[in-house]
């Protein structure tokens, strides 16, 4: 009798089925029975037995078709939506279905196959690229690699980020980019996904912030397409989303861009993420998500060095050339902003704009004192530093041992090593001089201070649990 909730848009939808026929049990099952009236109620008490949240992640994308000779056939977006229902909701979803018809016997998922994206647009238009009602968000032209400067602190995120941009076999998935605000991010996405354009055409590559994720999130079930949704997302050969940290707490995006992350993966599609920290160290990501962003290579952009900020600002003054005109440039200026502005490239380049657009104006070259004039108050800014003493205490405190002893004459290793990460940091946040620090460490000299900062800087390369601990505590200092 349930049968007579049989409706027309559904059986139009299967194609098979009769919708006079609804009420004529005996000669349906041989053929497939729709089910989907009884499967939206059920649905709906599934939806107040397990809540909203996993509802909407798991059971709102499978399809109910048809019941079979006793068997109830689910069509699933991905292979592992199905799975995880099969292994967490399986019970519920029988019994309730066994409740309105004992005939049932099993119940099967099957995966939703969608047409290749990429071969559809190929047909349709005759340029190899994208059309598949998916839009990136846009490519900064200069953000590519040739623009890119490569130093110590990013040789290892640079050269995962070419290695995936080659777009050859999937070794790592998903790339996991992670730095602070402005140390080089968001350019190195935009370069891989400009290498990809060019090296493999064929692909379909979506860039996307996560916040735009989240927003076409939210939009499809506004406008109840979740579906179109999924299965757009999961249509793409290499997916980057950019400062993922943003949907941490934003629990049902967060579990759609698990879904979504999963059934890429599973397809062998790339998967690139960037964050402003470790997956770890996100908080209110879920753990789930965060140990899975870390099955693949993690690697993270390190705050910049002197000489990497110098080399930026060499390749910037070719870049902003080309705008403003030639501008000549002043002894020891780029020195100087390579010194004084540390933390962020992006503020460094807007000093070195500022400076080429006054220039220009004024037809002068950059002299010091017009990046005095020009630039107080992101040098003012910069001051903000921490002190010596904050330093010591931090590292003291950290690795669990006594400011006096890290002041101190002591020199077994369990002492010396922290004093020696404390006069490098001194070096690299503080703009003490070598004599200056070494007073503040208990008089010593500035050749020991020049030799413990070398010291580290050797040890760090190599030793990444000492790497680890100067960027904890460079993050803490500066937070
Ligand atoms: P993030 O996304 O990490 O916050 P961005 O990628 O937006 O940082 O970088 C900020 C600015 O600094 C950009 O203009 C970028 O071109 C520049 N930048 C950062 N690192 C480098 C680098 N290694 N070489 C050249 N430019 C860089
Ligand atoms: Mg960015």
């Amino acid at each position: 009798m349930h049968y007579k909730n049989c409706t027309t848009r559904l059986a139009a939808r299967s194609g098979a089925e009769d919708v006079e026929s609804c009420g004529m049990q005996g000669s349906l099952v041989g053929r497939g029975v729709m089910i989907a009236e009884q499967w939206a109620r059920i649905s709906e008490e599934l939806r107040a037995e397990i809540g909203e949240h996993n509802h909407r992640s798991w059971i709102e994308p499978l399809d109910c078709g048809i019941l079979q000779q006793g068997v109830v056939q689910f069509t699933a977006p991905s292979r592992f939506v199905g799975d995880w229902v099969k292994r967490n909701y399986h019970d519920q979803i029988i019994q309730r279905l066994r409740a309105s018809d004992p005939s049932i016997a099993r119940i099967e998922f099957n995966v939703l196959h969608t047409p290749r994206p990429t071969a559809r647009s190929k047909a349709q238009t005759p340029e190899p690229q994208r059309d598949t009602g998916l839009q990136g968000a846009p490519l900064d032209g200069k953000f590519n690699f040739d623009n890119f400067v490569v130093g110590k602190p990013n040789e290892l995120a640079h050269a995962a980020a070419r290695r995936v941009a080659e777009g050859g076999e999937v070794t790592f998935n998903p790339l996991f980019l992670y730095g602070g605000v402005g140390l080089g991010k968001t350019h190195l996405m935009h370069a891989i996904a400009w290498a990809l354009h060019q090296n493999r055409p064929d692909l379909q590559v979506l860039y996307l912030s996560a916040e735009q994720f989240m927003y076409r999130f939210v939009q499809a079930l506004r406008d109840r397409q979740i579906m179109d949704f999924k299965n757009l997302f999961r249509s793409v050969d290499v997916l980057m989303v950019d400062d993922v940290q943003f949907i941490a707490g934003k629990d049902s995006t967060q579990e759609e861009f698990f879904h979504t992350f999963n059934a890429l993966v599973d397809q062998n599609k790339q998967i690139i993420i960037s964050a402003d920290r470790a997956p770890g160290e996100i908080k209110a990501l879920e753990d789930r998500i965060s140990s899975r962003m870390q099955w693949g290579l993690v690697v993270d952009l390190h705050p910049t060095d002197y000489e990497l900020r110098l080399g930026i600002l060499q390749s910037k003054a070719a870049l902003f050339a080309e705008t403003y005109g030639s501008v000549q440039i002043g002894d020891g200026v780029m020195e100087f902003l390579a010194h004084r502005i540390t933390t962020n490239v992006r503020v460094l380049e807007g000093a070195l704009q500022r400076l080429f657009a006054f220039s220009s104006l004024i037809g002068q070259e950059i002299s010091m004192d017009m990046v005095q004039d020009c630039l107080s108050d992101i040098l003012r800014s910069s001051e903000r530093r921490v002190t010596v003493e904050e330093i010591q205490r931090k590292v003291a405190e950290h690795f669990n041992i006594r400011l006096s002893d890290l002041l101190g004459p002591k020199r077994t290793r369990i002492i010396a090593r922290p004093r020696q990460i404390a006069m490098y940091l001194a070096k690299e946040l503080t703009s003490r001089s070598l004599p200056e620090i070494g007073r503040r460490f208990g008089g010593r000299d500035h050749t020991t201070i020049l030799h413990g900062v070398r010291k580290v800087e050797e040890m760090r390369a190599q030793d990444s649990q000492l790497a680890e601990d100067i960027d904890l505590l460079r993050r803490l200092l500066q937070s």
